[in-house]
Order: C-alpha cells, then sequence, then structure tokens
C-alpha cells in the first residue's frame, strides 16, 4: 500500500529555487501558440479563472450540469500537512485518497510481474539530464508526471524528455504542484489544462495522465480530470524517498519530513533495490520516483538494474501495463501527434476497473473507438520494443511523420517565446 502523505508539498521541491526573479516577470508576457493568450504565472498559485480559454470553462459547466462532477466540498490543508473536509460532509461519497486511502478508477498497482515507473516534479536542472542517461542506458521507458510551473523555467529539459530514446510519456503533476481537494472546481481546471496544453504547445502530444501532487485526490478531482480533460488518475505502489536526496554530495536538510530518518543515497538506493528483489511474489508494481537530482537518478538507475536482474516484466511507461493510449491525441509513442483547436479530448475515455488485468484479459480495459486506432496505427504498442527503434515498418513510418510535426510545434512555441521574451 501506498505510504501515508506526510510531507508538506513544497519542502521536496523548492519550487521558489528554481524560479530566476528577472523571468517571473517577463515570463508573464509568453503566450502559448495553442490558445494565442499568455501562461498564467508560475509559482505556487493556481491559474486564475480569467485564464481559462472559453472552450474548458463550457466544458467544464455542460459536465457539472450533466450531474457528471459530485458536489464535494473543498477540503483543507491541516498542520500535518494532510487534508480536512468539512464538519458533516458524507465521507462515504468522497473516496479520498490523502484521508481515507481510498482507490476509484485508479490506475496504482501491474498486472502481475509488471512493472511501471513514474517519475514525478520534472522538468528540472539538476535531475532532468541524469535520468535521461539512464532511459538510455538502461533502455527503458517511463512516464513523466510534469508541474507546468516547471516547464515554463525549464523548458530545455522538457525537450530533452520528450526527444529522448527510447521515446519517454509525458503526463500531468498539476501547474503549482499544490493539494488538489483543497482547490475549487475552475482551479483544477486551470492546473490541469495549462499544464497539458504547454506540453501540448512544446511538443504536440496532449497528455492523458495525471497524478496529483501528495496523491491528494478525492471523487470531485477524479471527475473533473476524467470528464473535462479525459484524464486518468493514476497513483503508486512504491514511493522512494528520492526526493529528500541533494545534487552531488548534499546531505538532506529538511530530514523530519522524509520517510526515512537521515536518509542518503546509500538507505534510498537500498530501499528502491528492495522493491524488485528478492522476487518473494509476482505482484506488479508502479514507482514513484522524483526527478529533482543526479542522487536520486543514481538510486533509480540501481533499482532498474536490479528490477531487469530479477526477472520482472519492465513495461516502462503505465499505459504499456495494459495497452492504453499513450495521449489524448496519439495512441503509441510512435504515432503521429494529431493537430487541434483545443486540448480537450475527442476520443472515449478508457475506463480501468482493475489495474492488475493484463492485457487482452477479460476485465483489461475496453479501449472504445481507440480500439481501431490501437489496431491499424501502432500494434506493437504496450510491448518495451514500441519505446525503442525495434518497431514495425508502419510504425517507422508513422516515427518519420511524427518528427516533422513535432518540429513544427517546438519551432512555434520556441518562436513565440523568443518573441515573448525580447518584447
Ligand atoms: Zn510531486
Amino acid at each position: 500500500m501506498p505510504k501515508q502523505a506526510r510531507r508538506s508539498h513544497f519542502d521536496h521541491l523548492e519550487i521558489n529555487d528554481l524560479a530566476p526573479t528577472d523571468l517571473t516577470k517577463r515570463q508573464a508576457s509568453t503566450t502559448s501558440p495553442g490558445t494565442g493568450t499568455p501562461y498564467p504565472p508560475a509559482g505556487s498559485d493556481s491559474p486564475a479563472a480569467s485564464t481559462l480559454p472559453k472552450s474548458w470553462v463550457d466544458k467544464y459547466n455542460a459536465v457539472k450540469a450533466a450531474g457528471l462532477i459530485p458536489d464535494i466540498p473543498v477540503s483543507k490543508e491541516n498542520a500535518q500537512g494532510t487534508v480536512d473536509y468539512p464538519q458533516g460532509t458524507d465521507m462515504s461519497k468522497v473516496c479520498s485518497w490523502t484521508d481515507q486511502k481510498c482507490f476509484n478508477g485508479d490506475i496504482y498497482q501491474a498486472p502481475d510481474n509488471a512493472v511501471a515507473f513514474g517519475i514525478d516534479d520534472g522538468p528540472t536542472p539538476n535531475g532532468t539530464s541524469h535520468y535521461i542517461d539512464v532511459f538510455k542506458t538502461q533502455n527503458i521507458t517511463a512516464t513523466h508526471f510534469l508541474i507546468g510551473s516547471a516547464i515554463v523555467w525549464n523548458q530545455a529539459q522538457l525537450k530533452l524528455i520528450a526527444n529522448a530514446t527510447p521515446k519517454q510519456n509525458l503526463a500531468i503533476h498539476t501547474w503549482s504542484h499544490t493539494l488538489q481537494t483543497t482547490k475549487t472546481d475552475l482551479e483544477i481546471v486551470g492546473e490541469l489544462g495549462w499544464t497539458a496544453q504547454i506540453i501540448y504547445d512544446i511538443t504536440g502530444y496532449i497528455p492523458n495522465q495525471a497524478r496529483m501532487p501528495e496523491g491528494d485526490v478525492d471523487n470531485r478531482v477524479r471527475a473533473i480530470a476524467k470528464y473535462v480533460f479525459g484524464m486518468q488518475s493514476v497513483m503508486w505502489t512504491h514511493d522512494a524517498d528520492d526526493w529528500c536526496l541533494r545534487q552531488g554530495n548534499g546531505t538532506a536538510t529538511e530530514v523530519q519530513s522524509c520517510v526515512q530518518s537521515a536518509p542518503n543515497l546509500k538507505t534510498v538506493t537500498a530501499n528502491e533495490v528492495a522493491w524488485a528483489t528478492p522476487k518473494t511474489n509476482n505482484t506488479g508494481w508502479i514507482t514513484l520516483n522524483h526527478e529533482t537530482t543526479d542522487q536520486a537518478a543514481k538510486a533509480f538507475d540501481s533499482m532498474v538494474q536490479a528490477t531487469h536482474q530479477a526477472g520482472w516484466n519492465i513495461e516502462g511507461a503505465v499505459p504499456n501495463l495494459q495497452g492504453l493510449p499513450w495521449y489524448n491525441n496519439a495512441y503509441g509513442p510512435n504515432d503521429p501527434p494529431t493537430k487541434q483547436d483545443n486540448i480537450l479530448p475527442t476520443k472515449d475515455f478508457i475506463n480501468v476497473t482493475d489495474p492488475t488485468a493484463p492485457k487482452g484479459s477479460a476485465n483489461a480495459p475496453k479501449l472504445g473507438n481507440w480500439a481501431k486506432v490501437a489496431a491499424t496505427q501502432n500494434p506493437s504498442v504496450g510491448s518495451q520494443a514500441s519505446g525503442g527503434s525495434s518497431g514495425s515498418s508502419s510504425s517507422k513510418t508513422s516515427g518519420a511523420m511524427e518528427v516533422t510535426v513535432n518540429t513544427a510545434f517546438v519551432s512555434m512555441a520556441v518562436l513565440s517565446i523568443a518573441i515573448a521574451l525580447s518584447a
């Protein structure tokens, strides 16, 4: 079972340290090529309602009117760093992970023998490039749960992830890295929407998975992610203390909030390696690692090596576990992303009722109108080979097309940012 959230949400991120103050002012004028409007300010605030494109608000209003977003009150963060709901709240309808350790349609475990890697809090100047080296030498994909504000500050590192070999899977970790059940509906719309928008603007892909900071999710947050943006809630099985590690030889300064007492590279590595060895049972698992420092990347590397050696089936990116689409506008890692007027989903949401059901089994997720795309576009998705260069000839063709599309997106985004910064 995942551990209790026990840290405050900024102490491991040092989000303010990542924001050069001279950039903070200028980034406000940076325009999203996809919406034609400025990105919200990067930082610890949720995007203001005034920044939301009309299409997102219209969609939210429609699904709310249809009764799809439950009337669960906003929670309040307490002194322990967890959350409280107002007195009298019918908790049987809330399904809070923070408060009740409740799951509802979340992906938090893997099919037997299978392993996926979830890496949070990127992109960062300290950690990202070190992880990229590990992906290459270990030949693995992973799902990156990215922070919108961190993308504003570290666009070069996002491009490193997007252009890595093998292909990496891009997903959402909110705009401000704050507890989402404490937010209003429209604040959550902004947190998820703007993070997806900036990823779309820069890479061409529209993410379809979200991992909420500290795992703070309830049925209201899940419903907004699902019905407004077609995003699947992803949790984890194993939580690394790697966010307590520092860069180089630095030691943790905030040990009081780390899960272990006084964690260091040796203890964090031993803890992660223990997920894989000894292989005493077949229960599959999903990791929570952090893309924050070179030491965290080292511990991750040791864990992946141990996982290989112990004979686990490394699926890598989370969607590979059950043959799910990588994005809302592309099925597999080598498929060209569809260009859209906005980031709202155009295909069926795929419900996951049993995250441990293997691909093709009776309980495996039903692909809906993705099934046809799955059969024609990328028959190899879901196997580790699809993340590398050994795809079929048809996926090689689509891979070549994708490069063209992505280059156009990247150029457009770079141009727009260059114009904004020079203004
Ligand atoms: Zn995080």
